[in-house]
């Protein structure tokens, strides 16, 4: 492994900081996830630091919620002006960040209001709801949302019956009623959409936990011509996709579409837990007071720090940067692929890339992960590659360098 110069108890901050992995104590952590002992304790840039000292470069970004990587001054300087403003006042009040960020949204968007809530799951279920709320003041029966082949929407009751793992899915049902999965094909949907019964189709425009699939840009217009045809709503989630991952601020430009809901989240507010659901001027007439809510959403806090992060990432030099470099990173996936023989395909976009490897991605990601490289996975056999945005070349070629060497 890589060791970095400094040693981890010289680190400003972590000397004093409670030690996670006494070896052999209980750990008190719900057993949701399968990890390495691992403890990581600091960030610098593109880079991890563990408790022993070991430096990994993380193409993983906290699963594309680091965009900005670790430690960016301007962030930290966000957080500090935030701390000395409100932290929390409820939805029972206006609150100046929180319409200043909706503002932001609005103006950089196809939609007219914008609802907050704290996570990407959350903004799903209240993009259901108002979809629903909007289709059903064209018929009682308007309640049938379709989501998409290899489609991952959340893990809460409803977006769950949108998630198309059956793992995920099997051991919880009955799932939310009206809710069903369709091939990634028009004419499945369009078979699925009955104008009577149809609220939604709910898509990625790439798919992230899927296996990092990009729909073709020709699927997505022709998915936009059919819902506005059946009077159904189009929500594309680009929770994972979105806010300059793919070299644009949002995925659905690049296709020349607009939604009528659009949910985002992860980078959102810099590491800090806040979705956000957009919506147009018509979704938005047919929301009332009481119809949905959120005790946390849109807080003075957070709303303030992702005003911050929306400007960096609205950047066009940081999107162009995003679109040139994640082309090129692309390129060089496709040449490893060639020496290499180990990847059967590799797909993606700007910082979004995941590749099919040989035997079990889970396998690639621990063998990356002991040579100071973080991946995840994507499904089975995809390794996915989520670089923070603001990586430079020079460090997506290390990390494509230990990629190479462990395949
Ligand atoms: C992560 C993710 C979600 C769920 O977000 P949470 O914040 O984990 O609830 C939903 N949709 C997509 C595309 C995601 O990547």
């Amino acid at each position: 492994m890589n060791s970095s110069a400094m040693s981890v108890d010289q680190a400003p901050g972590v000397a004093s900081a409670p030690v996670a992995s006494d070896a052999g104590e209980h750990d008190p952590i719900l057993g949701t996830y399968k990890r390495p002992p691992t403890e990581m304790v600091r960030g610098e840039g593109v880079y991890l630091f563990d408790r022993e000292g070991n430096r990994y470069l993380d193409f993983v970004s906290g699963i594309a919620v680091n965009a900005l990587g670790y430690g960016d001054p301007g962030l930290r300087e966000a957080l500090h002006a935030a701390s000395d403003g409100l932290v929390h006042t409820s939805n029972l009040y206006r609150t100046a960040p929180a319409e200043s960020l909706a503002r932001k949204l609005v103006e950089r968007s196809f939609a007219s209001r914008v609802f907050f809530c704290n996570s990407g799951g959350e903004a799903n279920e209240a993009a259901f709801k108002f979809a629903r709320r909007w289709a059903r003041t064209m018929g009682e029966d308007k309640a049938h949302i379709v989501a998409l082949r290899g489609a991952f929407h959340g893990r809460l009751f409803g977006t769950l019956a949108a998630t198309d793992r059956p793992a995920y899915r099997l051991p919880f049902r009955p799932l939310a009623g009206e809710i069903s999965i369709v091939e990634r094909d028009l004419n499945d949907i369009a078979a699925a959409l009955d104008e009577t019964t149809a609220a939604a189709v709910i898509a990625e425009p790439v798919q992230g936990e899927g296996g990092v699939r990009v729909l073709d840009h020709g699927f997505l217009r022709e998915l936009r011509a059919l819902t506005k045809e059946r009077k159904a709503a189009l929500i594309l989630d680009e929770i994972q996709c979105g806010l300059g991952r793919t070299g644009t601020f949002f995925a659905h430009e690049q296709a020349g579409i607009e939604p009528d809901i659009l949910t985002v989240a992860k980078p959102l507010a810099g590491g800090l837990p806040m979705g956000a659901v957009l919506v147009t001027e018509e979704i938005a007439s047919a929301i009332k007071p009481g119809d949905h809510g959120t005790t946390f959403g849109g807080g003075p806090f957070v709303a303030s720090v992702a005003s911050y992060v929306v400007d960096r990432l609205a950047d066009p030099a940081l999107l162009a940067h995003v679109s040139e470099t994640g082309a090129w990173f692309g390129a060089q996936l496709q040449e490893i692929a060639q020496r290499t023989g180990r990847i059967r395909g590799v797909r993606g976009v700007g910082f979004m890339w995941g590749m099919d490897v040989m035997g079990t991605a889970s396998h690639v990601v621990s063998e990356a992960m002991a040579a100071g490289l973080l991946t995840c996975t994507a499904g089975e056999y995809t390794v996915r590659l989520l670089p923070p945005l603001v990586a430079t070349r020079d460090e997506l070629a290390e990390g494509l360098a230990v990629l190479e060497k462990v395949l």
